[in-house]
């Protein structure tokens, strides 16, 4: 049960540390602090929960990881769609077909991100919703310390940024978010329970195009596409032009549910040193930890976030915040487990974009290469 932000109630009280966001980073992050007992935490989002968000909630095999590690594996496994089989389609449209195993879990968001969020309050954190914070307070130092909320002026040892994006608490608010997208939900459509698609249009400049299959009969569907992309009719007449071309079949007869929406995501191939101040560090897609190609985000919201509970519980001082030393195995750890994966995904997006290496690869690797790719997102060895 969340708490009124405006309340004069115990609940405001000062806590020794801040998340600002209650999606997988911030929520991962709390809720490991509160279960570790020895930091007390107020989480801020100015959303009000159980809230939807913009995604294709396909959880890879280390995001499941994560989960396990966070204690909520049984937890979501119960509801999930356990997709255990992927298409991938090229761009000549050659198909390569991967089955077997436990593959990706499809969670929807609007379930996920409630259920890590009400852990966290159960382990102990505090969360008031519908609170948006307009800026971080800085000291005469330029040290954080603490939120403003418009409203209110909260103060703490420690600010975790958690905004995802776009969001002017990100480690850098003045990059360009780099990806575009738009998607909708169906009913009644012809994907199996247990399949997703993932198809590499032309049209989607290295990008692609993705069906997956959420629970009660529902599935998403929607594309990726670089920001600077040319999109003469605009993303709507794209996104319905793809629609025909690569799920014409798999939505004949479906109907759709609610308004297509869209959100800009943000991917880097770095892990920069402004992911960590003094008295604030910076978690998930707020720090742009998302990888290019594949455009995941989830695995490493939840790793960052708990990286981060990890780096205050051992390394923050109320006198001194974060000590160089905590600030730098944040860094450190980030980059040496995400790293691999950000500079994979970018190769796999200029392969995409490149009409020799796309036309090699259809000619000749064309199976082996996008199922070896594809396999990692499902986490299976091609068949
Ligand atoms: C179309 C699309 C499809 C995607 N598909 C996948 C996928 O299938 N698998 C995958 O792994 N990743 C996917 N991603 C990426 C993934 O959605 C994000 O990387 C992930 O949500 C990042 O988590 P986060 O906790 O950092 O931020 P978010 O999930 O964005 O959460 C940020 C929270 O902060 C709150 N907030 C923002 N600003 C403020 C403020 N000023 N004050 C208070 N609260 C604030 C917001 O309300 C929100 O709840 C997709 C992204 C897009 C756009």
């Amino acid at each position: 049960m969340a708490v009124d932000a405006h309340s004069e109630g115990d609940d405001m009280r000062r806590p020794r540390v801040i998340i600002v966001g209650a999606g997988p980073a911030g929520s991962a992050c709390a809720l490991t602090l509160a279960g570790r007992g020895n930091v007390d935490v107020l989480v801020l989002d100015k959303s009000s929960y159980p809230r939807v968000k913009v995604c294709g909630s396909g959880l890879s095999p280390s995001c499941l990881i994560h989960l396990r590690r966070l204690g909520l594996y049984d937890r979501f496994a119960r509801r999930a769609v356990h997709m255990t089989k992927l298409l991938a389609r090229g761009p000549s449209g050659h198909e390569v077909f991967l089955r077997g195993g436990k593959g990706a879990w499809i969670v929807p968001r609007v379930e996920l991100d409630h259920g890590i969020i009400g852990a966290a309050e159960r382990a102990g954190a505090r969360f008031v919703e519908e609170t948006k914070v307009v800026g971080l307070l800085r000291g005469p130092d330029g040290e954080v310390r603490g939120v403003d909320t418009g409203v209110a002026q909260l103060e703490a040892d420690l600010v975790v940024c958690a905004t995802g994006s776009p969001s002017r608490l990100s480690s850098d608010p003045s990059a360009p978010c780099s990806i575009r997208t738009i998607m909708g939900w169906w009913r009644g459509t012809s994907l199996p329970a247990d399949q997703g698609i993932m198809a590499w249009d032309r049209r989607l400049d290295g990008y692609y195009a993705w069906a997956f299959p959420e629970p009660d009969g529902v599935a998403n569907v929607g594309i990726t596409v670089p920001h600077d992309a040319a999109t003469p009719g605009g993303l709507k007449a794209l996104f319905a032009e793809i629609l025909d071309a690569q799920f014409g079949a798999v939505l004949r007869g479906a109907e759709p549910i609610g308004k297509w929406m869209g959100h800009p995501a943000v991917v880097t191939t770095r892990v920069g040193d402004d992911v960590t101040e003094p008295r604030a560090l910076f978690v998930g897609e707020a720090a742009r930890l998302v990888s290019p190609g594949t455009v995941e985000g989830i695995s490493f919201a939840l790793d960052s976030g708990m990286l981060a509970a990890d780096a205050i519980d051992r390394h923050l001082d109320a006198r001194t915040g974060l000590s160089p030393v905590g600030r730098a195995r944040y860094r450190a750890l980030s980059r040496a487990r995400m790293l691999p994966k950000f500079w994979a995904g970018e190769g796999l997006v200029r392969l995409m974009r490149s009409d020799r290496a796309r036309t090699w690869s259809a000619r000749v690797l064309s199976p082996q290469w996008l199922a070896s790719r594809a396999s990692r997102l499902v986490g299976e060895r091609p068949s």
